[in-house]
């Protein structure tokens, strides 16, 4: 395959297949391999009306070894799960998922960025509601599909700090509502907010909790941490969708000797913080340069605006372990 693959974006390129299973009948069908990239659904599908739908994101990794791997695809299939439940939407078993992802990774291999390009194979798997109904109940059937897509290494420039935008103006999700879960439904309501932070000139917002505006809850699509004298902070609130990457880096912060909080982190907080970040499967993590606060006119900066020690060696280590260039301590790398 021949690919500018160091210059791919986040966006969509054609491979040869995508793999799917219907719920139907109360079954999952046997998952199949297909190279149709469309879907043929009735018009009163509950997904197109009431948004019952949820995703998931994950990345195959070509190791220095050459061997392909997928970064805990387990955990996908148990929050896939947790969302579906939530969704009132049929739960896809873990193993049909799991291989469902090894199975689509395989069958695309030669668009597996080689080793050293920091590119890799994005996997995005997708339930919804596929079954008709005019009433506000869930559907009788449901399309599990999951899809590849290759993706270019996301610090094109370097590690560069971003600067983010406090937005108290709009909430990603209520305080008892679908943050804890990937719902298509957050994005949606996501994206005034987000349109408005590009217009300003910041790739990112920072949201305080819905219901009194004290505490952090996420930054855009990504969980928030800060680490103050020698201590990973990040938010436990509902509306925080449990992150991946961000578990995987509460674990390598404890191995470096951090001490590690999960809990409400109030906003009085941001000043105090020596450096601050974003976590997520797109960019594993970005370093947090400053945030802008609308309302007060302060700037809360980080360690100068460049990256702090501790968010380097957390990045490069989670890094070594996906690309196999170190040990898979935690056994987290789940080959083909
Ligand atoms: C997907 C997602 C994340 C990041 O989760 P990862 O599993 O680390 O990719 C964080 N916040 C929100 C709102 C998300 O949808």
């Amino acid at each position: 395959m021949d690919l500018d693959w160091k210059n791919l974006s986040f966006g969509y390129i054609k491979t040869d297949y995508n793999i799917r299973s219907y719920f139907r009948d109360g079954a999952w069908t046997t998952p199949e391999l297909t190279t149709d990239e469309t879907v043929t659904m009735h018009m009163a599908a509950t997904c197109l009306h009431y948004g019952q739908e949820a995703f998931e994101g994950q990345k195959a990794f070509r190791g220095a070894d050459g061997v392909i791997r997928i970064f805990r695809p387990e955990e996908n299939a148990k929050r896939m799960r947790s969302s579906a439940e939530y969704l009132k939407m049929a739960l896809p078993p873990v193993d049909m998922f799991v291989d469902m992802m090894k199975r689509v990774v395989k069958a695309n291999e030669r668009f597996v960025p080689p080793y050293g390009t920091g590119a890799s194979l994005y996997i995005r798997p997708v339930l919804f509601g596929t079954g008709p109904q005019v009433g506000v109940k869930p559907a009788g059937e449901y399309l599990l599909i999951v899809f590849v897509t290759p993706v270019g290494p996301y610090y094109k420039e370097g590690f560069n700090p971003i600067k983010v935008l406090i937005d108290r103006d709009h909430d990603r999700a209520a305080p008892l509502g679908t943050g804890h879960v990937k719902a298509g439904g957050n994005y949606a309501a996501s994206l005034t907010s987000a349109e408005i932070g590009h217009e300003k000139g910041y790739p990112s917002v920072l949201y305080l909790d819905a219901k009194e505006k004290k505490h952090i809850d996420e930054c855009g699509a990504a969980n928030f941490f800060g680490i103050r004298d020698g201590v990973y902070i990040t938010p436990k609130s509902h509306s925080v969708l449990p992150s991946i990457t961000n578990m995987s880096l509460m674990t390598l912060a404890a191995e470096m000797g951090l001490k590690v909080e999960q809990r409400p982190v109030d906003y009085d907080e941001l000043g105090t913080f020596d450096e601050a970040g974003s976590c997520g499967t797109a960019a594993v993590l970005s370093p947090i340069g400053s945030i802008y606060d609308p309302q007060t006119g302060h700037t809360f900066v980080y360690n100068d605006g460049k990256p702090g020690k501790w968010s380097e060696k957390l990045y490069h280590r989670l890094r070594a372990i996906q690309y196999a260039e170190e040990p898979d301590t935690y056994g987290w790398m789940a080959a083909l």
